[in-house]
């Protein structure tokens, strides 16, 4: 029996799978595929010798996919599932277990108290309010922020603004500017949505845009030079989309074409760390 055939049954594997991704604040794609073989090999040792095989199984995407569907069928009545989520600059993926209801910024994180959690979106308010779509605040203002919300000093806004780094809801870029994670932003992504909304659909509130190529949201990357248009890419969605087409009018209907520099959305990516 190979591990591929036993993928409709919930079996250890799956439950040790679920376990080490729980417990990694993001696991990318390709350390789970090395973690699930390790797995499978401690686990259905018959797998391995069946093949004759001396190391671990090839782990495939389609078969790692196939285990997360399993665990997510289970998991999902209990209002979770583990989801999956491109970075947006390097192009790397990730697998991350949240919460799926939709204030998931309040339900899945007990480890706050509701007036952090206030702070949170304090800070996430001021990321997607500056001015020009960037889409990040400096840290001295985020520590303000969390200052006035908690009433604390500025040595306790520092720290808890680092430990909220450390919980991997935000990223400190290299100038020193906070912006929203890349966990943040699939985990918060109908939040953001509801409370911020898509340019475009009304251009006076809509904040935030969604990649033409990946439909993701997208706060690192670029958007249509045309103002009223709210086409946007992803560096690598857009070096994608210009392989596609010839002549890459803009989908917008508006005569903007993407071989040109659109405007920048978000920080510098090599300001990234
Ligand atoms: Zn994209
Ligand atoms: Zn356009």
């Amino acid at each position: 029996m190979s591990y591929s055939s036993r993928m409709d049954v919930y079996s250890p594997t799956h439950i040790t799978l679920l376990t080490y991704i729980r417990s990694a604040s993001s696991c990318s794609q390709s350390q789970l595929l090395k973690v699930l073989a390790k797995i499978i090999r401690a686990i259905e040792p018959e797998v391995t010798t069946a093949s004759q095989s001396p190391v671990e199984p090839t782990i495939t995407k389609e078969v790692l996919d196939g285990y997360i569907s399993a665990i997510n069928t289970k998991v999902n009545p209990t209002g979770f599932k583990i989801a999956k989520y491109r970075d947006q600059v390097s192009g790397t993926i990730y697998y991350i277990f949240i919460s799926t209801v939709s204030d998931a910024i309040t339900k899945s994180n007990t480890s706050y108290t509701p007036p952090e959690i206030d702070s949170i979106k304090k800070v996430i308010d001021d990321i997607i309010d500056q001015d020009s779509f960037v889409y990040s605040l400096g840290y001295v203002n985020s520590s303000q922020r969390v200052g006035q919300t908690l009433n604390k000093t500025a040595r306790e806004s520092n720290m808890f603004l680092t430990k909220l780094i450390d919980d991997g809801w935000f990223e400190l870029t290299e100038e020193d500017r906070i912006v929203l994670s890349g966990r943040s932003i699939c985990e918060l992504k109908h939040y953001l949505v509801e409370r911020y909304g898509l340019y475009g659909e009304d251009v006076e509130k809509g904040k935030l845009f969604v990649c033409q190529q990946c439909k993701e949201l997208v706060t690192i990357g670029f958007k249509c030079k045309e103002n009223s248009c709210a086409v946007s890419f992803h560096a690598k969605c857009l070096d994608f989309y210009n392989r596609l087409h010839d002549s890459p009018r803009c989908p917008g209907n508006c005569n903007f074409e993407w071989t040109e520099a659109g405007r920048r959305l978000g920080v510098l990516p090599e300001t990234l760390k």
